[in-house]
């Protein structure tokens, strides 16, 4: 059995990571792949549902599970808190399913620390423009969330340097073809294929 990988994607708000993963999740592929649920403390959105988007949860609650240590890493972020539960990530990668993490640049940080096997992807708008347009296209939050949004942009992308690939989503069918390609040159590593063709090796190696 071969080991998931684990992915951290990043981006400002509004610059596609939700769009990419779920595009990329719908496209299939050779081995399984699953998005992890976060739990948070901000309201569903419409069409939200739990467990589903996320597992969502009050403060006094989300507090406890920071103290019983079910976080792999957990974050504020415009006012919430945000967090990743180990046990499920850890269950699924021992299955072999590839994990994408849809983590802020703090969140990427702490599971750097605790995963240095961890791949990070950055997704870049085209522009600080388009971006813009994409959060008012996307008809979710009130101006007032997307101001909030704008004005934290610049602070999300002063992290890009901390990420081992950048993609930028322009046109989108070429952005998920190039995460596509990331997520396939992972699979092909040595380090993986050894572990997938074990018995391939030994054969090759064998002295007759
Ligand atoms: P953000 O990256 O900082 O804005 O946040 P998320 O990536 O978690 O969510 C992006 C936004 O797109 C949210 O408002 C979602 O409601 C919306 N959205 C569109 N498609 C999806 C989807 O497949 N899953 C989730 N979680 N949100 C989606
Ligand atoms: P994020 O998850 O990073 O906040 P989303 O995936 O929700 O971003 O994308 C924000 C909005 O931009 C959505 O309405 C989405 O349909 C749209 N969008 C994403 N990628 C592109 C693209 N390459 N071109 C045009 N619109 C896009
Ligand atoms: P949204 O409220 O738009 O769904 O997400 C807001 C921000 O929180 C995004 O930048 C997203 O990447 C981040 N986020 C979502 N889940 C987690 C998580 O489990 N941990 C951390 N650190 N950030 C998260």
């Amino acid at each position: 059995m071969v080991n998931g990988n684990l992915f951290i994607l990043s981006s400002p708000s509004g610059a596609g990571k939700s769009s990419l993963i779920s595009a990329l999740l719908k496209q299939g592929s050779a081995r399984p792949l699953q998005m992890s649920v976060s739990t948070t403390t901000r309201a569903p959105r419409p069409g939200e549902e739990d467990g589903v988007h996320y597992h969502f949860v009050d403060k006094a609650s989300f507090e406890q599970q920071i103290k019983d240590g079910v976080f792999y890493e957990h974050a504020e972020v415009f006012g919430n808190y945000y967090g990743t539960s180990a046990n499920a990530i850890d269950e699924r990668l021992a299955q072999g399913v590839d994990v994408f993490l849809d983590i802020d640049w703090q969140g990427a940080q702490q599971v750097r620390m605790k995963r240095p096997d961890v791949t990070s992807i950055f997704i870049a708008p085209p522009s600080r423009q388009e971006l813009e347009n994409r959060l008012r296209g996307r008809g979710q939050d009130s101006d007032e969330v997307i101001a909030d949004r704008m004005a934290k942009a610049q602070a999300e992308c002063s992290h890009y340097q901390e990420f081992d690939y950048i993609i930028v989503n322009d046109d989108f069918d070429t952005a998920l073809a190039d995460l596509t390609t990331i997520v396939d040159n992972q699979r092909l590593k040595r380090s993986q294929q050894e572990q997938a063709h074990q018995d391939l090796f030994t054969d090759l190696l064998a002295n007759d």
